[in-house]
């Protein structure tokens, strides 16, 4: 009896398999299969476990078990998935400046040789060097922030959202904070304006109508419950026509002779002429402190050009309070990121960041520059490519519909555009493109134009794949 149990397999199947002729291979014999390469043991197990895993519920919803070459194979190419990190770079034919999906603002050289000197070792992050003591993360950015903005005082936390709520939770918590009817939005990513004031602990009252709002509205709604005015630069999309929305001058009259707050969220957090770029106004930091707002908001990744973070500056004994909250803690932000903001930074306040931060140098390419790198890949793609004039779009909820003129190749591929965009975005590098009319676009001003080489070798390659499955 018992040697009879030791033959009844040790596998044990769940009732509603239904019964499989050829067996799976156990771990150990996909492991004697692969060899050895080198490979960790305990992650080849790993990945044979997973793969034989799959397999197996692969037959118990009906599938056909895969032969053992097949369970190999695949666990070979789980293998190498597993060196390559999840986070690539891309490269961005796809003209949107600032592609929040795509990682927002490129850093500066600058930026990035800053991140790299302070990743390597040490540093004076929360040490001051003078006196031999402990020193405060926030110090570093303070006084540059007050050079280059012109605020009194200036915080930075994770982001901008981070800032929004931290600023709501330190003065509006248990009180209501007034907001247009038209800024009560969504800014993206279900990001929405009412959730946020609503966790952060504020009573949301909103003024106005969709279109139009006064400055009256405001006063109107004043209690002796509220603490402040929010305005929301509403930057991702526009009410056009019969609108009509208080100045910020009007709204810190109101607030300011009530006693409250004028608190601005201003998105994007631009602190230069946008016009001289040839792109509308964009709102400037410095327009609203001098329109009277006692915080300022604002994302470091968006216009600004540096890495993610979110800014607060303004009146200096608000953000004394805001740096001395517990959550200044919850929401501080590494010392990669002060580095490279700082960087960032010192690129404007040497007035250099026309040529130093890849968003203002991407906006200024002249149009001939650019035409002359799409017409390369042009000819590398061949026939089915011409030049197409187009629009770069600034992107990051910033200037909604407003951008910057450019030239595009346009291929209209003979095996379909959707196709051929996914040919290039899938094989590394991966290049991002868009869709058009049935073209694909390819916009060198989103792109280095260290990268142009490896776009019109791949636009070569595809014409020439296309050339061979067409018997050409
Ligand atoms: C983008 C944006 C935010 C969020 O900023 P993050 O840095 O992405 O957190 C908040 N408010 C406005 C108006 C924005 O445009």
């Amino acid at each position: 009896m018992a040697a009879f149990a030791e033959q009844i397999p040790v596998r044990r199947y769940t009732l509603t398999m239904p019964p499989n002729p050829r067996a799976l291979p156990s771990v150990d014999a996909v492991l004697r299969a692969l060899g050895t390469d080198g490979t960790p043991h305990a992650l080849a197990a790993n990945a044979a476990r997973t793969v034989l895993a799959e397999a197996r519920s692969g037959i118990r919803d009906g599938g056909t078990a895969p032969t053992h070459d097949d369970i190999v194979a695949r666990v070979r190419s789980l293998l190498t998935q597993h060196l390559i990190p999840s986070l690539r770079p891309v490269i961005n034919a796809g003209g949107v400046i600032l592609q929040t999906n795509l990682g927002r603002a490129p850093l500066s050289e600058r930026a990035i040789a800053a991140m790299d000197a302070i990743a390597r070792g040490y540093s004076n992050l929360e040490y001051d060097i003078e006196a031999g003591t402990r020193g405060s993360r926030h110090d570093h950015v303070r006084e540059l922030i007050h050079r280059v903005t012109g605020a009194e005082d200036g915080i930075i936390v994770n982001n901008n959202a981070a800032a929004l709520s931290m600023a709501l939770q330190v003065f509006a918590r248990g009180s209501e904070v007034i907001i247009s009817r038209g800024q009560a939005v969504e800014i993206g990513g279900g990001f929405r304006i009412p959730d946020v004031l609503r966790q952060s602990g504020a009573t949301l009252v909103e003024v106005g109508t969709t279109n139009r709002t006064y400055a009256h509205d405001y006063d109107a709604a004043w209690t002796e419950n509220t603490a402040a005015i929010l305005r929301v630069h509403t930057s991702n999309f526009r009410v056009v026509g019969f609108t009509t929305e208080p100045t910020l001058n009007e709204l810190a009259t109101v607030a300011h002779h009530r006693s409250g707050l004028l608190l601005d969220d201003l998105g994007s957090g631009c602190l230069v002429d946008t016009t001289t770029y040839g792109i509308p106004h964009e709102p400037t930091i410095q327009e609203s402190l001098a329109a009277g707002a006692d915080l300022a908001l604002f994302s470091g990744d968006k216009l600004l050009g540096g890495p993610q973070c979110g800014i607060i500056i303004g009146r200096a004994e608000l953000v004394t309070r805001l740096r001395t909250h517990p959550l200044a803690r919850s929401l501080r932000v590494d010392k990669l990121t002060i580095a490279a903001f700082i960087a960032t930074l010192m690129s404007y306040a040497e007035g250099r960041e026309r040529d130093e931060i890849p968003v203002w140098r991407m906006a200024s390419i002249p149009l001939s520059t650019v035409r002359r790198r799409a017409l390369r890949w042009v000819r590398a793609a061949g026939p089915a490519a011409r030049l197409r004039e187009s629009v770069t779009m600034i992107g990051g909820g910033s200037l909604p519909g407003e951008g910057v003129p450019t030239w595009c190749a346009a291929v209209r591929p003979p095996g379909g555009a959707d196709h051929y965009a996914l040919a290039l975005r899938t094989v590394q590098p991966h290049i991002i493109t868009r869709i058009s009319d049935g073209e694909v676009l390819l916009d060198p001003r989103t792109v280095d134009p260290r990268d142009d080489r490896i776009i019109a070798e791949r636009l070569d390659a595809l014409r020439t794949n296309n050339k061979t499955a067409e018997g050409v």
